[in-house]
């Protein structure tokens, strides 16, 4: 039976060779590993031909570090992909904020690319230099900042994801983290509150922070989840979206926010104008 969906997830790429102290990927699935050009392309080929998807999403465990002796790095591939199926939409997932220069460049070609989805999740886990040390993350606060306003110049929205209470995070560290997302603002942000994982560096580390403490700063987190995601659905008001019909799921924004309203299941990806009224987003 053909399957209706017309969205899907090509994997790009599998392991990851950052060493973040809480994570057991390298350990479990090894370093970075890409995925052959001609694979991905075979792929790719068979969804649009075999399922007539039109829709696209790159995935890996850390696609920052995608690279292929045949089209080079994660730019590289987004540009081969779009030369050679030039009717077909494409998503980059997921962009770990640590090659500056693959970052903007992959956000240049985003911006500039019709078919390539202006949205995209940063991983960013806090925004405390002190954290980030002891997460052995490579970045810095003044750097994501950097980075994002970039994207968002570039015209490409995103969406965050946090740590609360990783080892040692204090109200100062919180509260460092907590200013960040208000100022920057995103899409949204997830948080997945930390879980000592056996056998990492993070779960030997001293002043783990009590389960009473992580669930007060994830309820803070869940007010701020609100005013931040309807704070970006307002800026949307009037404008005219990529917006993405499907079967299964109904009408929604790039940014993955539900969009009500009559839609023609035949365009599955078209532009429409919105309006936001009462903390929803609706056709015009
Ligand atoms: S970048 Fe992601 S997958 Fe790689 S070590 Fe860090 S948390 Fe794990």
């Amino acid at each position: 039976m053909v399957d209706l969906k017309k969205t899907n997830y090509i994997k790009i790429q599998d392991g990851c060779s950052q060493k973040c102290g809480y994570c057991v990927v390298r350990e479990f699935r090894g370093p970075s590993i890409s995925e052959p050009y001609a694979d991905i392309y075979a792929n790719v080929k068979s969804c649009i031909e075999d399922h007539g998807m039109k829709l696209l999403q790159l995935e890996g465990v850390n696609s920052i570090e995608y690279n292929d002796p045949e089209v080079g790095d994660l730019i590289g591939l987004c540009q081969r992909l779009l030369k050679d199926f030039p009717n077909t939409y494409f998503m980059v997932g997921q962009v770990n904020p640590f090659d500056e220069d693959k970052f903007k460049r992959l956000m240049d070609l985003i911006g500039s690319e019709e078919r390539l989805l202006k949205t995209c999740l940063v991983p960013i886990q806090s925004a405390s230099d002190t954290a980030l040390t002891r997460m052995h993350r490579p970045h810095t606060q003044a750097k994501l900042r950097e980075l994002l306003n970039y994207a968002r110049e570039k015209g490409v929205e995103f969406t965050i994801e946090i740590i609360p209470g990783f080892p040692g995070e204090t109200e100062e560290e919180f509260m460092d983290t907590y200013n960040f997302l208000d100022e920057i603002s995103p899409v949204a942000f997830w948080t997945h509150a930390f879980s000592a994982r056996p056998g990492t560096e993070a779960a030997t580390l001293p002043d783990q922070v009590s389960e009473d403490v992580i669930v007060e700063r994830m309820e803070k987190y869940k007010d701020l989840q609100k005013k931040i995601s309807d704070r970006f659905k307002e800026t949307l008001d009037g404008k005219e979206i990529m917006v993405i019909v499907e079967p299964e799921h109904g009408a929604r924004t790039i940014h993955n926010i539900p969009v009500s309203g009559d839609f023609s299941a035949d365009e599955h990806i078209s532009k429409y104008t919105v309006h936001y009224k009462e903390g929803r987003l609706e056709r015009a």
